[in-house]
């Protein structure tokens, strides 16, 4: 990634220009933090500082650089580096934002495209009518800490969002519920079993 930048960075300054950091007045500058990667010599750190207020978004590297290089990268690098050695950076000047601002903006049609990922969008309309288990089995530990301990009994008839188990004492937990409306009918150590009452569930409606 270094050497490919260090020898194909033509400083055409489209990653900065593009750059939305840059764009609300801050002094992020990519193309010059390309400079560090070698072609310079006035000094690594004085070309890494301009990577300081770069929010690592991957636009530049993503959509903005002609060349397919690694300006977000290169920016990160920077940022370890100045971490690493102790140097550190602030804007004196107030942002001001660019007076482009509002038309350097980036059609998500042509981001997709530049992903190549284009083939991959598709309506992914909202569905209602999932299918309803005939049963469900509920974990007792989801959570960091120990399992936790069941309030219900085989046999039982919970409802949805029914506490079903609660964490043990005051150790580390969390109060686990029913998802769905049955009867338990299982409960080891690892889950909770509830056969579920599918016509509570759909109303009747078969789906
Ligand atoms: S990754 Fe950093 S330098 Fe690149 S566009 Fe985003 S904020 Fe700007
Ligand atoms: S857009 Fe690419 S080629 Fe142009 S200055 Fe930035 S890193 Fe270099």
């Amino acid at each position: 990634m270094n050497r490919i930048g260090k020898s194909a960075c033509d400083q055409c300054t489209a990653c900065t220009e593009i750059c939305p950091r840059y764009l609300l007045g801050y002094d992020v500058q990519p193309h010059k933090v390309m400079r560090s990667l070698g072609f310079t010599t006035s000094g690594v750190d004085y070309w890494n500082k301009f990577a300081t207020y770069c929010c690592s978004c991957g636009l530049c590297t993503l959509y903005a650089c002609p060349e397919d290089l690694f300006p977000r990268e290169a920016c990160e690098q920077a940022k370890n580096s100045m971490r690493e050695t102790g140097n550190s950076y602030r804007q004196e000047k107030e942002p001001k934002i660019h007076s482009m601002k509002n038309y350097r903006r980036v059609p998500t049609q042509s981001l997709l495209q530049r992903l190549r990922i284009t083939k991959y969008e598709g309506p992914t309309p909202f569905v209602d009518d999932v299918p309803v288990p005939e049963d469900v089995c509920v974990l007792l530990q989801q959570h960091a800490g120990k399992p936790s301990i069941p309030v219900v009994s085989v046999g039982d008839i919970v409802n949805g969002r029914d506490l079903i188990a609660e964490p043990d004492g005051d150790s580390l937990g969390a109060r686990i519920h029913a998802p769905l409306s049955g009867k338990v009918s299982e409960i080891t150590a690892e889950y909770i079993r509830i056969v579920v009452d599918v016509v509570a569930e759909t109303g009747g409606k078969t789906v």
